[in-house]
């Protein structure tokens, strides 16, 4: 299949176009930089430095099947600061992707959803029916277009399917020695900031709240590993059916504490973790678990790498690229 990746010089949409390359699919690449790396798009792909609201007049000419839309904006307390940035980029910007492809009849759709669309859930595991409540802005805007592409399914016959992500971990090594992981200049990210506290290249990490009602008084949370993710949405491409969005949750179906984290990275990287005891980080629910039940019945999907492989992984790559 010929895929249009947006955002596919980002964490997770790199890995998910070497992913599809590796499947024998055909990427295109559109991405405007604003975050992503240049380097980090896979060999193999076409690439365009566009804003996604820009594809109108090019992407006739590209002759893709389907859509893979990583492309936005993600820095949860950014979004809390500067709303109309998350508004603009991640909402109107995708309006106006969904319209480039009515107007070109392309009519599938893969998603990049978020957990935070549910904001302080008191359902444990979550389910895709669980109440929506996003605490940020960048929830709301996650949610807002998964709202958008419900009625474009209905009305237009999109084939849509928002997948929503819980904590993303790990990186991918291809077998030509590439690695593909998580490059953000403004890293708030649990697993990358200890791994660079662990190695002294970096400050103490902050530890955010220690007075959680959990069993060791940090935050809970499903992580799960970037390479099980990017199968899910290779999965997804194929179920995507006309006239129908679905929403499903990607996660391990169980949690781990920030301490549980921290001796993990204690235990792959032989060092230490520092740390400095905070206070709670605003917007933090105590917990956060994914059902994994419809993801399994919809795509047949399962994870299958574990914490120790999402650490040991995001290491590797700690050490290749820095
Ligand atoms: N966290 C922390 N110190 C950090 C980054 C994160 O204590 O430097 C905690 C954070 O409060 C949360 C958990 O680690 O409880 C996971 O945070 P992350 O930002 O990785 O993902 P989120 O759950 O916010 O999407």
């Amino acid at each position: 299949m010929r895929v249009l990746v947006t955002g596919g010089a980002g964490y997770i949409g790199s890995v998910v176009t070497a992913q599809l390359l590796s499947e024998g699919h055909q990427v295109v690449v559109v991405d405007d930089l604003s975050t992503g790396h240049a380097d980090a798009v896979p060999p193999g792909a076409e690439f365009h430095q566009l804003d996604v609201a820009a594809l109108d007049p090019v992407l006739g000419d590209w002759g893709v099947e389907a859509v893979i839309h990583f492309a936005a904006k993600s820095l949860v307390g950014e979004s809390v600061a500067e709303p109309a940035r998350y508004w603009r980029t991640n909402v109107v910007g995708t309006v106006a992707l969904l319209d480039s492809l009515r107007a070109h009849g392309i009519d599938r759709i893969v998603f990049s959803s978020s957990a935070a669309t549910y904001g302080q859930s008191k359902e444990q595991p979550i389910r895709e029916d669980a109440p929506t409540a996003p605490t940020s802005a960048y929830g709301s805007s996650k949610l807002a277009v998964d709202l958008a592409l419900a009625d474009y399914a209905r009305a237009y016959g999109l084939g849509a399917i928002s997948l929503r992500y819980f904590n993303v971990a790990g990186a991918l090594r291809t077998s030509e020695g590439r690695y593909y992981g998580e490059r953000h200049t403004t890293e708030t990210h649990l697993i990358p900031n200890a791994l660079r506290a662990a190695s002294g290249t970096g400050e103490a990490l902050p530890l955010f709240g220690t007075d959680y009602p959990t069993p060791d008084g940090t935050c809970v949370r499903d992580y799960i590993h970037v390479v099980d993710l990017a199968h899910a949405h290779v999965q997804s491409l194929g179920v995507a059916a006309p006239g129908i969005h679905q929403i499903v949750n990607l996660g391990s179906g169980s949690g781990n504490s920030v301490r549980e984290v921290l001796r993990t990275v204690r235990a792959v990287t032989g060092s230490d973790v520092p740390v400095a005891e905070a206070p709670r980080r605003p917007g933090d629910p105590p917990v956060l678990i994914a059902s994994n039940d419809r993801a399994a019945d919809l795509l047949g999907w399962r994870p299958t790498l574990s914490l120790r492989a999402m650490v040991e992984d995001a290491w590797e790559f700690h050490n290749a690229t820095n």
